[in-house]
């Protein structure tokens, strides 16, 4: 045998070869691993409609709202590692079709953990649907209002700060779930649908309450502006969820005004999925 074959045979003895696999495997999973003690928030291109997913430090996930559709389940397939079969906690901010049905979806395909409702009734079939596989599975559910809060290992907490209690709409938008996201320093607001008066009414509870970066309410609509909400945040950056739609979402008042105090914003559907990486102490967009 020539010395190279023996060489090349060496290369490739088993032994080599499952302890450069085990090397190749290390390296691979600390770079795409979420598991890696930072903070990961992505608004996915849903077309028009919600739904952000959050990756905990301590690797754990959890969904906001699931756009209109079965397409968050290719975004999903995307942005999580494919050993992932679990969301641990899943928020409907409100009932509405464009927040909701993508959801049923996502009972379907993952072992969800926890899910999380408002007070907010849309005597839809949808949400008939989406009840009734909670209820089928035995998962675990919450109704969410002010005060009630989820600790994520790794110093990550999510608060709710609204609906009151004792509130009540006809408009689901108005029941829709807040949640302030915390990780050390950084802060993320996610407002669902909230239109203007429930917005002022949130406003006058919160003493003090400033965010790095806001999710838009209801897809920048000209019926959830309010700058009132805009001087009290300060947030660094602001994240519009839509897609093509009939209702002129987002409004020009929204996207003149975010430009004339120099509020950054990104659109979902200019620009897809938007990823934001949080250290606790600095939130950078990455791909
Ligand atoms: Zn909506």
């Amino acid at each position: 045998m020539f010395e190279q074959d023996k060489i090349v045979k060496k290369l490739f003895s088993p032994l080599v070869v499952v302890v450069l696999s085990i090397a190749f495997f290390g390296v691979w999973y600390s770079y795409f691993s979420p598991e890696n003690k930072n903070l990961r928030v992505t608004y996915l291109d849903v077309g028009q409609g919600d739904s952000t997913l959050i990756q905990f430090p301590d690797g754990k996930v959890a969904l906001i709202d699931g756009g209109p559709d079965k397409k968050v389940l290719e975004d999903l397939g995307r942005k999580l590692p494919f050993y992932k079969r679990g969301i641990d906690v899943v928020f409907l901010s409100h009932p509405h079709a464009d927040h909701m049905v993508g959801l049923i979806y996502v009972l379907q395909r993952y072992k969800v953990g926890r899910v999380v409702v408002t007070e907010g009734i849309h005597e839809t079939p949808e949400y008939r649907e989406f009840i009734d596989i909670v209820k089928n599975k035995n998962i675990p559910m919450t109704l969410a209002r002010e005060g009630v809060a989820f600790d994520f290992s790794g110093g990550v907490k999510m608060n709710t700060l609204y609906p009151h209690t004792g509130i009540s709409s006809d408009n689901p938008n108005d029941l829709s779930e807040v949640l302030l996201l915390t990780f050390r320093n950084n802060e993320f607001l996610f407002t669902g649908d909230l239109e203007k008066d429930a917005t002022e009414s949130m406003l006058s509870r919160s003493k003090k309450l400033r965010v790095d970066v806001v999710k838009v309410p209801h897809h920048g609509s000209k019926d959830a502006y309010d700058e009132n909400l805009y001087a009290m945040l300060k947030p660094e950056v602001a994240v519009i969820s839509v897609g093509e739609n009939k209702y002129g979402h987002p409004s020009l008042m929204t996207l003149s005004f975010f430009e004339k105090i120099g509020i950054k914003y990104f659109r979902t559907d200019k620009e897809g999925d938007i990823s934001l990486f949080s250290d606790g102490n600095n939130v950078i967009r990455v791909e």
